[in-house]
């Protein structure tokens, strides 16, 4: 009985007990939920972090999702609801930039902010309007008269004094850039037609002078147009001059350009003769010895002999002729001439051109080897030669005019020794040339230092003609020719 009683009468202990309980479970859970756990706030936002907008669009706020978390509890986070969360920005969509917006936010003990960038650009292009033109505006030529223009910006507003504008034939072109590096162009084309001619320059002048027998080259020429630029390239040139007739020979020079203006200028080229040289006899009894073909490898001797009897001489020299022995011709005081390069008869009686030619290249050749610019010359086979008839009717009629009309004299010769085949005797070609000499007061003598015989024959004819009162020269310019009777 007093055990029951005793039980029944204690329940309040068991409420203590139990409200203890739950006390020390309450502090547990708390204990555990704010202690051991711990909770954190972050801001996520929704959207690109940065945000390019186009200047004149509104910028539309994608917003931000604030989450609590926790270590323990509330891992996978949890969102809530009615949250305010700030927001902070300096945007200005009416300025190009770069701006920010700042989330923030708050939730027990945790704080939470985010960032996102917001650039303001232009990339839209300014707009160039070109005004028309009014009609009849335009004018026919190099010089357009601008209609107008105007360029606007969707940013910077209007920006026409800042259009780059360029005129080239037919066409204005119109470009401008915005501030932000936009770029816009427009074209115009015009009714351009070009009203100016070429030029043409000519070089060495529209009078231009050659001296018969020198081989007429073009002097050269640009010429240039306004439109086309360098149209040298496109010059006809029509017209021939005669090199070896004098007068006056007009080369015309014309262009066209692509607007077909068409500009033709003439050079007169006159083709000139040299005065002919008077003949002078010389005092006297005179012995001219000339030598041909040469010089050869009997030709130091001959000049020994000469210098021996204190004799001058001429030699008519050849292309094939040893360069050296030129210069001991000129240096021991005798008279060096033109003969030939070749000495083929059909190629250089193939035209008074190609002779001409064959006779300049032999003046240059001597005077590259001697310094000496010699117009003494002697055609080969003599001004009276028949070989020419096979190759060119009546040339020598010519050349014998034209070499003279060129500044050049030429020699034939009055007395023959014989040594170009009727002998190979040194003594008949020593009588032969004392014989002829007697014959005349004043003797051109024609051998040939190629052949020794020739040569050998030398010292009997100076050691006569000193005996007898010859005076042996050189032949200068002036001397006389002895011209011969033409066959050709
Ligand atoms: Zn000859």
């Amino acid at each position: 009985m007093e055990e029951t009683s005793k039980k029944r009468g204690r329940p309040w202990l068991w409420v203590l007990i139990a409200l203890l309980a739950i006390g020390v479970l309450a502090a547990a859970a708390w204990f555990v939920t704010f202690r051991v756990n711990h909770f954190s706030l972050e801001l996520a936002l929704t959207g690109d972090p940065k945000v390019l907008l186009e200047y004149g669009d509104s910028f539309t706020e994608p917003g931000v999702t604030p989450i609590l978390r926790g270590t323990l509890f509330l891992k996978e986070g949890y969102t809530p609801e009615k949250l305010e969360i700030l927001r902070e920005t300096d945007l200005n969509e009416g300025k190009l930039g770069k701006y920010s917006i700042i989330y923030s936010a708050k939730l027990l003990n945790c704080s939470a902010a985010a960032q996102r960038e917001v650039r303001v650009i232009d990339t839209k292009a300014p707009t160039i309007t070109l005004k028309e033109d009014p009609e009849g505006s335009l004018v026919e030529g190099v010089i357009y008269q601008e209609a107008g223009f105007t360029a606007t910006d969707n940013y910077d507003g209007d920006i026409t004094d800042r259009v780059v504008r360029t005129e080239e034939p037919g066409l204005v072109t119109y470009a401008v850039t915005d501030s932000s590096g936009n770029p816009a162009v427009a074209k115009r084309q015009i009714p351009f037609r070009d009203m100016v001619l070429p030029e043409i320059l000519l070089e060495g002048g529209e009078d231009y002078t050659i001296t018969l027998g020198t081989r007429y080259e073009e002097p050269g020429f640009t010429a240039t147009d306004n439109v086309d630029g360098d149209v040298t390239a496109m010059v006809q040139v029509e017209g021939e001059v005669d090199w070896l007739t004098a007068g006056t020979y007009p080369i015309t020079y014309t262009v066209t350009d692509s607007c077909e203006n068409q500009t033709v200028v003439t050079r007169n080229v006159e083709v000139v003769t040299q005065p002919w040289q008077d003949t002078v006899y010389p005092e006297g009894k005179v012995v001219y010895l000339t030598f041909d073909d040469g010089p050869s490898a009997y030709t130091a001797e001959l000049l020994d002999v000469l210098d021996a009897y204190g004799a001058k001489a001429t030699f008519f020299v050849v292309g094939s002729g040893n360069g050296s022995m030129m210069r001991q011709i000129v240096n021991r005081g005798h008279s060096i001439g033109i003969h030939s390069v070749s000495h083929n008869y059909d190629q250089i009686y193939a035209s008074p051109e190609a002779y001409f030619d064959d006779l300049m290249n032999m003046q240059s050749i001597i005077y590259d080897n001697t310094g000496v610019k010699t117009t003494l010359m002697r055609f080969p086979g003599g001004s009276s030669n028949l070989v020419s008839r096979h190759s060119c009717e009546g040339i020598m009629t010519f050349l014998t005019q034209a070499v003279q009309d060129a500044g050049f004299q030429y020699f034939d010769w009055n007395v023959y020794s014989g040594d170009a085949g009727e002998t190979k005797k040194t003594e008949k070609v020593a009588d032969n040339v004392i014989e002829g000499i007697q014959q005349h007061r004043v003797s051109i003598v024609l051998q040939h230092d190629i052949h020794s015989y020739s040569v050998d024959a030398v010292e009997d004819i100076l050691s006569w003609g000193k005996r007898n009162g010859y005076r042996f020269l050189a032949l200068q310019p002036g001397s006389p020719g002895f011209h011969h009777d033409l066959n050709n």
